[in-house]
Order: structure tokens, then C-alpha cells, then sequence
């Protein structure tokens, strides 16, 4: 038997162990400090930009569409196996553009993604006033619609992947951190938490933030930076606009989710530490700029009841592009899986599918 040992139950950690879990004389540990989706993918709200992204070419066009693809068969296998409910939402993403200058590089992107077998639609602003009466289009150029984009409940799906990991066997180990390893030349041969030894012949380091202070661990630093995200949960007294008719909105990167009933969620800001800060606090200013810019361009929701306000830390590569799923330099036996930065909900079955590619290359 091998014994992989994954570090860190967000969304990702817990994708790797799902993923992993129907593989052959394999037994899997999953260990995190805290209970599961209590990081960064506790604060998002799990929007799936992929057909809408301007990326159209390349590895990070490869793990969206891979994403895309494994989530049309994940929620539905998720949820049948486990009996949770994953709530997540299919009826596409609409991005507002305000810029005129701006319609040649999507309407290329639609053209490109026509041959790749995406449909991406191109609204005038009158299709996005019937389609959305609840958006102001006075100042709008067009409307982007993407109706193979989603959303996903971040946490529920979360919580599913770990009992769905769990009905094949793996056990999971929540409430103490890891603090060390114990290497043999260039592996990693057991992990240490603040009260067990876990043997290894196989470590997937998928702790987000807490990646660099592992990797540092091990003597082979990654750089890691947090990007705060603030976002609002209010509540109207019905649905906006079309009941029958709720995507996920975006105006110039101001998120407007629907959550059930009158209830929406609204992010995020993208606030940058200041120089050498690791410990970035949310700024108020920050948090009203996203909620105006809301009201923008939904003036409806200027009536709504502010229920709650949040933030979390995305874990940001430094020196390289996001996300971070490599062999750990030096390592034989370890596996980097973080820095998924704004899109690690998206990416996590796509990270899965090609850890789980490593994993099996390595055992036969
Ligand atoms: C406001 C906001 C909105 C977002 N919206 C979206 C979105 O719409 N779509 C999208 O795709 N992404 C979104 N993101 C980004 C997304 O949340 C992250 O990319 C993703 O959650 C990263 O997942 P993860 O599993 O790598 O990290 P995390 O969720 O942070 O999980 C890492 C886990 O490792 C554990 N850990 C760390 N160190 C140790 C240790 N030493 N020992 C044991 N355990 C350890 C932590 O406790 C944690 O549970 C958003 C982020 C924010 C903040």
C-alpha cells in the first residue's frame, strides 16, 4: 500500500483526496488545522469564469476547460453518492461592458471559442434590459453571456468531496497543523502534526497560504502572497428582475451572485498588502467602493438589507503564475497544489485530474 498524505482540506486538498480516493493500493490521509473550506475557500463564492475568461490558449485555458468539463460530471456524481445538496447555479455568467473600444477582443474571443465548441453570446444592451430589467443600461456598450459558466456553493461542495473521499476510505484528521517532516535524502517520509506522526511515501502540500510555511519547512521556499477579498450577503424582499432568469452578473469585476430566494452575494474587492505586510486588513473604503459599484450598475439593490460582510486571503504565487501544481524542487515524493489565487474553486478538479496523473505515473 502507498500512503499519500495530503495537507489541507479547502477545496483543493479535498478535490486531490476525492479524486484520488477511488485509485488502487493507495490509502490517504487528509490532514488540516482547522475544520474543511475554514481558508480562502470559506470566503469565496465560487463563480466557474471559463468560457467568459479572455484566456483562450495555453495551460491556463487547459485547466479551465478541464474544470469545466469534470464539473459537468462532479456535482451530479457528488451529490448522487453522497446525498448532499451542492446549490449551484447554470444559467451562465453576463459580463457588462461599458467600453465600446472593447467589443473587437470579444467578439474575436467568441469567434474563437465557436471553434473551440463554446457558445459565448454577444447581447445588445436592449437583450440585456429584457433579458435583465433589473440592470441599469444607460452607460452599457453590450452585455457577455456565457451560459456554460457557473457558480458553485464553495463550502457544500467542499464538505461533499470529503464525504465522498470518505466513502472510499480516506480519513481525515482536522484540528492540528502540521509542523514538520521527517526527511531520507530527497523525500519526505513522514509528516508531523502538533500531536501525530502520519508515514509518507507520497505528500501533496494543498495548505493554500500555509504552503509557504511548509515548503520553508522543507527548505524549499515557495513565495506566497495574500490578496484580500471583501464581499456583502444581502437580502431583498424578492428575486431581482426575472425569477426564472439569474446568472451571475459581473460589472467591471463586481461580482453579483444570486444565493436563493432575494438573497445575493456581492464580490470582491482585491486588496494587496502593503509592502512586506503578510497580515493585509480589510479597508472600509475598499468594501463601500464594491457595494456602490453594485448599486451601479443594480440600482435595486441600494433597498437591500446588508446581512453580513466578509473577507478572506487569496493565496497569490510570487514569481510565477497561479496556480502552483509541480513536484516540490529537491523532492522525489512531494507535490505542490496552492497559489490558486482567484480561482481555486474553478481550478480544484482540474488540479485534482493532474495530481492524480502524477500520482499514477509515479506508482506504476
Ligand atoms: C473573497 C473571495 C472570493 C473568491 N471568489 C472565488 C470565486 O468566485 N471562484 C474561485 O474559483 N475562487 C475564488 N476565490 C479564490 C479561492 O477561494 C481560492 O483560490 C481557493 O479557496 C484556494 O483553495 P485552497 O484549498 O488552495 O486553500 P484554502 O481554502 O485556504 O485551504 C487551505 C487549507 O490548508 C490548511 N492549512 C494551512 N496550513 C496548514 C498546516 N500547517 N497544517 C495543516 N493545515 C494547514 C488551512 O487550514 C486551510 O483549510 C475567492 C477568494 C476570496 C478571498
Amino acid at each position: 500500500m502507498t500512503e499519500v498524505v495530503v495537507i489541507g482540506c479547502g477545496i483543493v486538498g479535498a478535490a486531490i483526496a476525492y479524486e484520488l480516493s477511488p485509485l488502487p493500493d493507495l490509502t490517504l490521509t487528509v490532514i488540516d488545522q482547522r475544520p474543511p473550506a475554514h481558508g480562502a475557500t470559506g470566503a469565496a463564492l465560487g463563480i466557474l469564469m471559463g468560457v467568459i475568461s479572455q484566456k483562450a490558449k495555453g495551460r491556463n485555458w487547459r485547466l479551465r476547460e478541464a474544470s469545466l468539463r469534470r464539473y459537468a460530471t462532479l456535482i451530479p456524481e457528488l451529490e448522487a453518492a453522497t446525498g448532499l445538496t451542492i446549490p449551484h447555479n447554470r444559467q451562465g455568467v453576463l459580463s457588462l461592458l461599458t467600453e465600446a473600444a472593447d467589443l473587437p477582443r470579444w467578439e474575436s474571443l467568441q469567434a474563437i471559442r465557436q471553434r473551440q465548441g463554446w457558445p459565448l453570446e454577444i447581447w445588445s444592451p436592449e437583450q440585456v434590459q429584457s433579458a435583465c430589467p433589473h440592470l441599469a443600461v444607460d452607460t452599457l456598450a453590450a452585455g457577455i453571456y456565457s451560459p456554460c459558466d457557473r457558480q458553485i456553493a464553495p463550502k457544500a461542495l467542499t464538505h461533499a468531496l470529503v464525504a465522498g473521499a470518505q466513502q472510499h476510505g480516506v480519513r481525515f484528521h482536522f484540528g492540528n497543523p502540521v509542523v514538520g517532516f521527517e526527511c531520507q535524502g530527497d523525500r519526505a517520509v513522514a509528516v508531523k502534526t502538533s500531536v501525530a506522526r502520519h508515514p509518507a511515501d507520497w505528500v501533496v502540500v494543498a495548505a493554500g497560504l500555509g504552503s509557504a510555511g511548509l515548503s520553508q519547512q522543507l527548505q524549499q521556499p515557495l513565495a506566497l502572497g495574500p490578496v484580500l477579498g471583501q464581499g456583502l450577503r444581502v437580502r431583498l424582499p424578492e428575486p431581482l428582475g426575472d425569477r426564472t432568469f439569474q446568472p451571475v452578473v459581473n460589472g467591471n469585476d463586481i461580482h453579483l451572485v444570486p444565493l436563493g430566494a432575494g438573497d445575493y452575494g456581492v464580490a470582491a474587492t482585491v486588496e494587496f498588502p502593503a509592502e512586506g505586510s503578510h497580515h493585509p486588513l480589510p479597508k472600509a473604503e475598499a468594501l463601500r467602493t464594491l457595494w456602490e459599484g453594485a448599486i451601479a450598475y443594480c440600482p435595486a439593490l441600494a433597498k437591500a438589507e446588508i446581512l453580513e460582510t466578509w473577507y478572506g486571503l487569496r493565496p497569490r504565487p510570487q514569481g510565477q503564475a497561479a496556480p502552483v501544481i509541480q513536484p516540490l524542487a529537491g523532492y522525489a515524493n512531494v507535490t505542490l497544489a496552492t497559489g490558486h489565487y482567484r480561482n481555486g474553486v474553478f481550478l480544484a478538479p482540474a488540479t485534482a485530474q493532474q495530481v492524480k496523473a502524477m500520482v499514477t505515473v509515479e506508482l506504476q
